[in-house]
């Protein structure tokens, strides 16, 4: 008996499976290149280091004279091409990660500008566009917006007419989040990071990394962003990090997200490591592969939902920015449906059936499927997506492509099941 069928898939959904996937091989050829690249990378940096079983060794309380911690931030730093890293598992997730960046670098009177448009949901808050407690504009740190043009092209106009006296920090989004935009490649990010300067020399340029690390061969560090930021419950924790997020990029900037993080005269100094190195290493290690896993499933879910005639954001053929891959389903019966796939997938969890609710930080009712071995790590697989038109699913993850391959079969399955789709 083939696996898939114990596993619930049926013969035409298998075997549908198996006709789209044969169109993929040079693509995925494409991606294995990366990722050995990618590979060699992390491992020159953790050579450079001299990585040793000293740096696994777990610290509490103040944390002081943490060699593990302090190596594995040069780490990341080399591996990025950065002066500078703070990585940490006091970190607790990328909108934190973000909101420290935010809150280090900008001042009372200064503005923040997105020239990418609206930034992911959980920043609205961060950020002030949505009334909240603590936001930058309650600090009086103002904020501006330019939409992307359509086709997602940068508006330069519109971006050159916004730099202004008090415009201090940009943020750029290199993954498309929860809009339906592409996600931008390194190397437009860093033309429009080149642009800014232009406009104005002095001004920092940061990048929501997010989803997108070792997707490329480069990151937006290599293109001049002076800070990149992320999530290690995402690609860079390679699916073993619990908890974590980092910042990279120039030291003065650094330093004071350090201050921001901890306290002013404390900054990078302190902070235990509570014994969670080894998979802050491990994963690391791992990543660039976990990450290939992971972009092959989402360009398997698009070639499969293409045939069927949804629209996928982005296309089969497109190259990957980042490891999301949104399907447009057109109606929440079958947002549901996707969901309840990509759920009985999963190596937790299973059994259950994933129900939409309100999630803090979110506006709007969020589906999530996933059953991971870290709570909401979206490395591993996962689909989630705010129910509003045009009911997009956002499919990412898969510690292993044969895991991802199983997930979208699945999701296919139950859609089939409930007579959502034919085939
Ligand atoms: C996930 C994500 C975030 C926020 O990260 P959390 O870990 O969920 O807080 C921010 N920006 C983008 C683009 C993301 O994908």
């Amino acid at each position: 008996m083939n696996g898939y069928e114990l596993l619930g898939v049926s013969e035409p959904v298998l075997a549908f499976g198996e006709t789209v996937l044969r169109e993929l091989k040079e693509t995925f050829e494409r991606i294995d290149a990366i990722a050995e690249q990618n590979q060699c990378k992390v491992l020159a940096a953790m050579h450079k280091n001299k990585v040793n079983a000293t740096c696994f060794a777990a610290t509490t309380g103040y944390g002081y004279d943490d060699v593990g911690r302090e190596t594995l931030e040069k780490v990341y730093a080399d591996t990025f091409h950065t002066e500078a890293a703070l990585v940490r598992p006091q970190i607790t997730c990328g909108t934190h990660a973000l909101a420290i960046a935010l809150g280090a670098n900008l001042l009372p009177g200064d503005e923040l500008l997105s020239p990418v448009g609206k930034p992911y949901d959980t920043l609205e808050e961060v950020i002030g566009i949505r009334p909240s407690t603590c936001s930058l504009k309650e600090y009086g740190v103002s904020y501006r917006q330019v939409d992307l043009l359509p086709g997602d092209e940068f508006d330069y106009d519109g971006i050159r007419a916004a730099i202004t006296e008090k415009t201090k920090l940009i943020t750029i989004q290199r993954s498309k989040g929860y809009a339906t935009r592409l996600s931008f490649p390194v190397e437009k990010i860093g033309k429009l990071i080149a642009f800014c300067k232009s406009c104005k020399p002095d001004v920092i340029c940061m990048v929501d990394n997010c989803y997108g690390e070792f997707v490329e061969l480069q990151e937006p560090s290599d293109v001049g962003a002076d800070m990149i930021v992320g999530s290690l419950i995402k690609n860079p924790g390679g699916g073993l990090a619990p908890i974590g997020g980092y910042i990279c990029g120039r030291k003065d900037l650094i330093d004071r997200c350090a201050y921001r993080l901890s306290a002013p005269g404390l900054g990078q100094e302190i902070g235990a490591n509570l014994g969670l190195l080894p998979s802050l290493y491990q994963g690391f290690f791992l990543s660039p592969t976990v990450t290939a896993s992971a972009v092959k499933g989402a360009v398997f879910a698009a070639a499969v939902y293409e045939k069927l005639g949804f629209r996928v954001i982005p296309g089969s053929a497109v190259p990957r920015c980042d490891i999301i891959q949104a399907v447009e389903l057109g109606s929440r019966e079958k947002m549901l449906a996707f969901c309840e796939g990509i759920q009985a997938a999963a190596p937790v969890d299973s059994y259950v059936t994933p129900v939409p609710w309100a999630m803090p930080g979110y506006d709007d009712e969020v589906v999530m499927a996933a059953g991971a071995f870290v709570q909401g790590s979206s490395i591993e697989l996962s689909a989630d997506g705010p129910i509003r038109p045009p009911y997009a699913v956002y499919f990412q993850g898969g510690l292993t492509w044969y895991h991802a391959k199983y997930g979208i079969l699945m999701s296919l399955q139950k859609l089939v099941d409930a007579r959502l789709v034919t085939l």
